[in-house]
C-alpha cells in the first residue's frame, strides 16, 4: 500500500492506494514533467510498461524514435531482442516491468547527459519503489552505472550480480549487454543469452527447460525391407 496526500478545508488526508493504482497516477504526473531540456523535443513522456507488481524489472538507456513516437519502452529492433530473450526464459512482457533511466528520447538518439540523468532519476528510484522488483535488470552502461552507483562499466560487470538497495527495497541488481549493442554482434549476443539464462535461478524459479529438439531420424537399416531393382 502507498499513501497520497489530498488537500481539503481541513487540510492534507493520507488516503491510501494499492501500488498499481499509485504508479499509475505517478506515470500521469511524470508525463507532464519538464525538469529538464528533453521534454522540448518530446512527443511524450516514454514511463515505462508491463507488470506494476513485477519481481523482475529491466531498465534499459532512453526511448529512441520508435519509443518517443508509440509511448513505449523497447519497441523497435532492440526490443524485439528483448522479447525474444525473454521468450527464452519462459516470460512475456507483460509479466516483467520495462522502463528507461530517460524517459523521454535524447535528439538523434545521442548518449544521455549527466543532468538529463539527474534530473530524471528520482523518476526510476520512485517506480522501483512502487513496484518493488526483487531483481532488477539493467541494460547497458547507463543504467548500470547509475544503479550500481558505481563508475565500473558494464563489460566488466555484465552477469554479475550484487545485491543493493534500490528505492527502499533490497534488490538483486543484474547488470546485462544493452540489446541494441548485441543485435549485431554475435560474441556480444551469446554472453546476453548466457546471462539472461541465470535470470530465472535470480528470481527463485526452475530454469527452463532446454528447447525441444525434432527426433532423431530413424537409422536406416542395413538391409533394405524390399529390394529395388535397379531398372
Ligand atoms: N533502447 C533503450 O535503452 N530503451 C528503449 O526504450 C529503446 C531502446
Amino acid at each position: 500500500m502507498w499513501t497520497s496526500e489530498r488537500s481539503s478545508a481541513d487540510g492534507p488526508t493520507l488516503i491510501a492506494m494499492p501500488d498499481a493504482a499509485a504508479l499509475a497516477a505517478f506515470e500521469e504526473q511524470v508525463s507532464a514533467c519538464t525538469r529538464c531540456r528533453l521534454a522540448q523535443g518530446r512527443t511524450q513522456v516514454v514511463f515505462g510498461v508491463g507488470n506494476p507488481h513485477a519481481d523482475l524489472m529491466f531498465v534499459g538507456e532512453a526511448p529512441g524514435f520508435h519509443e518517443d513516437k508509440q509511448g513505449y519502452p523497447f519497441v523497435g529492433q532492440a526490443g524485439k531482442l528483448l522479447d525474444k530473450l525473454l521468450a527464452g526464459i519462459g516470460l512475456q512482457r507483460s509479466e516483467v516491468y520495462i522502463a528507461n533511466v530517460l524517459k523521454c528520447r535524447p535528439p538523434g538518439n545521442r548518449d544521455p547527459q549527466q543532468d538529463e540523468i539527474e534530473a530524471c532519476e528520482s523518476h526510476l528510484f520512485r517506480q522501483i519503489e512502487l513496484i518493488e522488483p526483487t531483481v532488477v535488470a539493467t541494460l547497458g552502461n547507463f543504467a548500470t552505472k547509475l544503479l550500481s552507483g558505481k563508475p565500473t562499466g558494464i563489460t566488466r560487470v555484465h552477469g554479475v550480480e550484487q545485491e543493493t538497495t534500490l528505492g527502499g527495497n533490497r534488490v538483486t541488481l543484474y547488470p546485462l549487454y544493452h540489446p541494441a549493442a548485441a543485435l549485431y554482434t554475435p560474441k556480444m549476443l551469446q554472453v546476453l543469452e548466457e546471462d539472461f539464462a541465470r535470470l530465472p535461478a535470480l528470481l527463485g524459479r526452475p530454469a527452463e527447460p532446454p528447447p525441444q529438439l525434432e527426433p532423431e531420424p530413424e537409422p536406416l537399416s542395413a538391409e533394405p525391407a524390399v529390394q529395388l531393382g535397379l531398372f
